[in-house]
């Protein structure tokens, strides 16, 4: 069983060339994420082009997610580091009133974010980088604010600020985020996210823009702010994806608080199928060792067994000196880790939604009960699998599709293997066949192995709803020197008052009837085809017991009895 969850790693200058890019697919990276708060558009241009080359040397697409940085307030330039101390005062502001205050000219800590002050109260606390410094306002003079030193530190320039108590006035959704969203989709990204959501509307806002620009990229709203937390139900409701982004949420919310909201955000996404990310600081230890600690692998597989569609790595990818041992470690967690059974919906307490989703989960079920190899897919747009992954298959699904972007895009989805298959045939029943000898052909599929095809109407790849569900017998294979492909070979035995005949045309090799025949009539040959035993042949009770086991009507046993 391949890997179900989905692994997210981000490019870096770590991880940026061809050669790393092409072993950490191979490694198992199924989506790259470009960090719009670094580098520059000609940087994230080339890193693109890598990816796309590096994918295409392997032979496996790889979905790329563009991170838009959203109203992330930071220090500003400062010439020399600000040495903060408990206790003391400082004032913080907007960089460009600086010089109007030369009695703070010491002590002054100059922020991009122009509104920082205007937006916050007398009281508000302020965390400096990652949360390791605070302090608290006590009281605004004119265009800054007068805070005092809680913890120390060193403060260099660009660091994040963060004020969890104080609403932002700043949109969710930046000039620069508008300027580096076009620039994804100039580039054709997969996934886009935004930092920093904190409702409904941020996200309406940019799907309206992008439903302008007659894109569809799907949007993965990323969790870090309380107000988010709060509004996570109507959030889930209209974003495509969603990331716990437990990087700023730790440090916004308090450490303590992060694993429940985890959970307890997953349990939503699962509930109504919304692929969710769990992110940061995963393997944060292996950006500069190359072994985990046991808690982040702990980490790792506890958000697996929480639901989680796929885990992320960030900085371990990025500017680590392990992005390799990174993804491979992962990887080894979350296939062990799936190797517990997994919870997944009760049917009966599934709002089914749609057709084609209840197509999927019948497939799904026929699939499990007849212990197939695989549940083929069809899909246009990935809806259907995406709806597959909801259920949580026990079973392998292949997302079959002839368009590159949705293969990249099901990247993303938990338990589907995507598929790229080019369609030449004009009528379905002709696709089908072509796509089944495809399989063979890579040996997805061998003699015997049972799969659950579902498609819809008319054409193959037909935007509309799966409405049916075909159960097909793998027979037939091509071996070479075995078969006459194109005559029937019949194989027959006199037996009394009869005979038995075997159609090698269609038998499948499963050797059913070799495990049922008590007089050892089925046999194999060298070349593992099955093959009547002409010594034992007389002994046929003609109980039809292997014609009855045959999956494919190859046994005839004709009884000349009266
Ligand atoms: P970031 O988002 O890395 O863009 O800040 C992730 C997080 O905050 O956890
Ligand atoms: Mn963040």
């Amino acid at each position: 069983m391949s890997r179900r969850a989905k692994i997210v790693a981000t490019i870096g200058p770590s991880s940026n060339s061809i050669e790393m890019i092409e072993k950490l697919i191979i490694a198992g990276m199924n989506v790259c994420r470009l960090n719009m708060s670094h580098g520059t558009h000609e940087g994230h241009a080339e890193v693109i082009s890598n990816i796309r080359t590096a994918s295409k040397n392997i032979g496996k697409e790889v979905a790329i997610l563009c991170d838009l940085q959203g109203p992330k307030i930071r220090v500003d330039k400062v010439d020399q580091n600000l040495i903060l101390k408990a206790g003391e005062e400082w004032v913080i502001g907007p960089s460009h009133v600086q010089d109007k205050y030369p009695e703070y000219k010491d002590n002054f800590i100059p922020t991009v974010y122009k509104d920082l002050v205007t937006d916050s109260h007398d009281t508000a606390t302020i965390l400096f980088d990652d949360g390791l410094m605070e302090a608290k306002a006590y009281a605004k003079d004119r265009d800054v604010l007068k805070i005092k030193i809680v913890i120390g530190g060193e403060l260099k320039s660009n660091k994040g600020i963060n004020l969890p108590d104080v609403n932002i006035s700043a949109p969710s959704f930046t000039e620069k985020d508008r300027e580096d969203l076009l620039f994804g989709l100039r580039h054709d990204v997969d996934y886009v996210a935004l930092s920093f959501v904190r409702t409904k509307e941020c996200i309406k806002q940019v799907k309206y823009l992008l439903h302008k620009l007659k894109k569809n990229t799907p949007i993965i709203s990323k969790i870090e702010k309380p107000e988010a937390v709060e509004n996570i139900d109507e959030i889930i409701g209209v974003t495509d994806c969603i990331m716990i982004a437990r990087g700023d949420m730790g440090v916004e919310v308090g450490n303590h608080l992060v694993p429940g909201i985890q959970k307890d955000i997953i349990k939503k996404c699962n509930e109504v199928g919304r692929p969710v990310i769990t992110a940061t600081q995963m393997l944060e230890s292996m950006t500069n060792n190359p072994r985990p600690t046991r808690a982040e692998a702990n980490d790792v597989a506890n958000a697996i067994w929480d639901g989680t569609d796929a885990v992320m790595l960030s900085g371990e990818t990025a500017g680590g000196q392990y992005p390799l041992e990174a993804v491979t470690m992962m990887s080894d967690i979350i296939e062990e880790a799936e190797k517990k059974p997994s919870e997944r919906p009760l049917l009966r307490h599934m709002d089914l939604e749609s057709v084609s989703s209840s197509v999927q989960i019948a497939a799904s079920i026929i699939g499990e009960k007849n212990n197939a190899k695989w549940v083929v897919a069809v899909t246009q747009s990935g809806y259907s699998c995406l709806k597959m992954s909801r259920f949580r298959s026990k079973m392998e699904v292949l997302g079959v599709t002839n368009s590159l972007a949705v293969i990249r895009k099901m990247n993303l989805y938990w338990g589907i293997t995507p598929y790229y298959f080019q369609e030449n045939e004009a009528d379905l029943s002709a696709l089908q066949e072509q796509m089944i000898e495809e399989l063979k052909k890579k040996e997805l599929v061998h003699n015997g192995d049972k799969i659950v095809i579902t498609h819809g109407d008319g054409k193959f790849f037909r935007q509309g709803t799966s409405n049916s569900i075909r159960v097909e017998i793998i027979k037939d294979v091509p071996k070479e020197g075995t078969k006459n492909k194109d005559k029937d070979v019949f194989l027959e035995e006199n037996i009394d008052n009869g005979r038995i005949i075997l159609d090698t045309a269609l038998c499948a090799s499963c050797q059913a009837c070799i495990h049922i025949c008590p007089h050892d009539i089925w046999i194999k040959n060298e070349n593992n085809d099955t093959i009547i035993n002409a010594n034992t042949a007389k002994d046929c009770a003609k109980d039809m017991e292997c014609v009855a086991k045959c999956p494919t009507g190859a046994i005839e046993i004709i009884s000349t009895d009266i």
